[in-house]
């Protein structure tokens, strides 16, 4: 066994034993692992860290080679706590909404330093003010980018017409449709509230602006899109879209999504 030191994310922890941690890290250079912290919780000033849940840590830790993905993590010291996002109540969700959605689509081991840089941008965008929901439709399109899951913005999905006017977006068919291929016009008015299931194979109508900012964003790095401004119906529109695209890729809901509903910052 070697040791290895990397920047980390924490995705996720939870108690284990008396006194150790079982943990969920993003690291810059293995993608995510799963780390047990020993000793932790009975001498918390052996570590630098709290371990709270998105700080950035530098880890060192064993990488197992055989039996088992769980890896023994022995240094943790905290590099940013993201303090202003922690100090609000709506950035702070946004930031666990974030860890959970990267822990629940990234798989152990996938490796991609993209993704661990796409959460230092994030939370960083999060701690300067900028709007979290746009911070959130970013991040959202970013993520679902670098998992080869961005939606098909140019073509219609089913007879590949290019840029149809005007455009439908299908959230199981994961892009936009033209005029003649789009399913359940019946359906368009159906609330996502009262069914999500029963409208995700409705094609709804996306406007030029909204499929125009779904390309500037695949295009640009989430630093240059730190002063992009955008329309509200844009911005509503995306939320729609974006929210339905999550709600598609995932089984259940996000335990932040759920706080974040009732306390009506979502
Ligand atoms: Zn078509």
């Amino acid at each position: 066994m070697s040791a290895t030191k990397t920047l980390a994310f924490i995705l996720k922890t939870q108690d284990y034993r008396d006194t150790s941690i079982l943990g969920d890290f993003y690291t810059r250079d293995f993608g995510k692992i799963k780390g047990i912290v020993k000793g932790v919780r009975d001498a918390r000033g052996r570590y630098g860290s709290t371990l709270e849940p998105f700080s950035l840590n530098e880890i060192l830790f064993y990488k197992r080679k055989r039996g088992g993905d769980l890896h023994q993590v022995t240094q943790v010291e905290l590099v940013n706590h993201f303090l202003k996002v922690r100090e609000d109540i709506e950035r702070l969700s946004y930031a666990s909404y974030f860890i959970q959605l990267v822990n629940e689509l990234v798989e152990v081991e996938q490796s991609g330093p993209e993704i661990f840089d796409l959460l230092n941008d994030s939370f960083r965008f999060l701690s300067s003010g900028a709007s979290p929901k746009r911070c959130a439709r970013i991040f959202e399109l970013k993520l679902f980018g670098l998992l080869g899951l961005m939606p098909e913005i140019h073509a219609c999905v089913s007879c590949q017409k290019d840029d149809p006017e005007p455009a439908y977006f299908n959230v199981s068919l994961g892009g936009i449709h033209c005029k003649n291929c789009r399913t359940d016009q019946a359906r368009l008015s159906t609330p996502l509230k009262t069914e999500p299931s029963a409208v995700l194979g409705t094609s709804f109508p996306v406007s030029r602006g909204t499929l125009n900012f779904l390309e500037h964003v695949r295009r640009s790095e989430v630093k240059e899109l730190r002063r992009v401004k955008v329309a509200q119906e844009v911005g509503e529109e995306l939320e729609k879209i974006l929210r339905r695209f999550v709600d598609f890729h995932l089984t259940n809901k996000l335990k932040s999504v759920v706080f974040m509903e009732k306390m009506g910052l979502f």
